[in-house]
């Protein structure tokens, strides 16, 4: 799919640059994008370099990345059809997982770093309804293993120091994602990391546009990403437009 979306922006007249960027200057009319390679000019700028899921951390968890540990319960819940998995977290995207993942799965281990969940009121009592999920509070996750795939997780409840076993095939990890505005700090006001813009992706420096994950929103997917991206294009064209009969008049 990717390469198909490269060539229809290709042949559109994309011009597609594999660098890094490492600094932007937004603040005047010309803005610059400086790579580890270039320095680009514009008049606008559409800032989408998404997000990376938040890693638990331990043993295990690079290794048996597809191969039984996930951080997509939406992505990947098919594959565990009837079987045992873990969901780690404790907020909203944890439950909502694990509510979905139920529907799927056998059985369903919640675990759990603290004694009480995050996540919203109406997401913990669908989830006390559901017979198949456990929940296992104050636990951490110490390793992740297995020979070829997941086939267990090593757990330490926090208060006793114990350490469990339990088997599972499967370990989705929810516990939160990061976006990648780190060139955006102190430039835009971030909540929890995100850009809070609505679905034009129009920010208050002008020209400059948000879209993909790195906008505060419900559902980070692809397909919100499309249409952020088509609703950032679309905001950035009008800017030039407007700002172009500015300049001429
Ligand atoms: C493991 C996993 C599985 C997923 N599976 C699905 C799925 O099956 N279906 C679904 O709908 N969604 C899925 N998602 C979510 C989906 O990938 C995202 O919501 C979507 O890709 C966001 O699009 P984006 O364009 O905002 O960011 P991305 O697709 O993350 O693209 C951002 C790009 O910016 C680049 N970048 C970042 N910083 C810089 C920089 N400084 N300089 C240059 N380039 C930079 C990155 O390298 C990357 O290429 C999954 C996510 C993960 C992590």
């Amino acid at each position: 799919m990717a390469d198909e979306l490269t060539k229809q922006a290709t042949t559109s007249g994309a011009k597609i640059a594999l660098e890094e960027v490492i600094r932007v200057g937004l603040a005047d009319e010309i803005k610059t994008v400086e790579t580890n390679e270039n320095t680009y000019e514009a008049r606008a700028v559409i800032f989408a370099q998404g997000s990376t899921r938040r890693k638990l951390g331990v043993p295990g968890e690079d290794a048996f990345l597809g191969k039984g540990v996930s951080y997509c319960a939406t992505c990947d819940g098919n594959f565990y059809k009837g079987k045992t998995i873990a969901v780690i977290g404790g907020g909203n995207t944890a439950l909502g997982d694990a509510i979905q993942l139920s529907k799927i799965c056998k059985q369903v281990y919640l675990v759990h770093r603290r004694e009480a969940f995050k996540a919203m009121y109406y997401l913990q009592k669908q989830l006390e309804a559901l017979p198949n999920v456990t929940v296992i509070y104050n636990s951490t996750v110490e390793r992740i293993n297995g020979n070829n795939k997941v086939e267990e997780i090593r757990l330490k409840n926090i208060r006793s120091a114990e350490l469990t076993t339990l088997a599972v095939d499967g370990v989705f990890v929810a516990v939160g994602i990061q976006p990648n505005t780190e060139l955006l700090e102190g430039m835009l006001p971030l909540s929890d990391g995100f850009v809070e813009v609505g679905e034009n992706g129009v920010t208050n420096i002008p020209g400059l546009f948000i879209a993909g994950d790195l906008r505060k929103k419900a559902f980070h997917q692809i397909v919100t990403a499309e249409s952020d991206g088509a609703n950032a294009a679309y905001s950035a064209q009008l800017y030039l437009q407007n700002n172009a009969k500015q300049t001429n008049q």
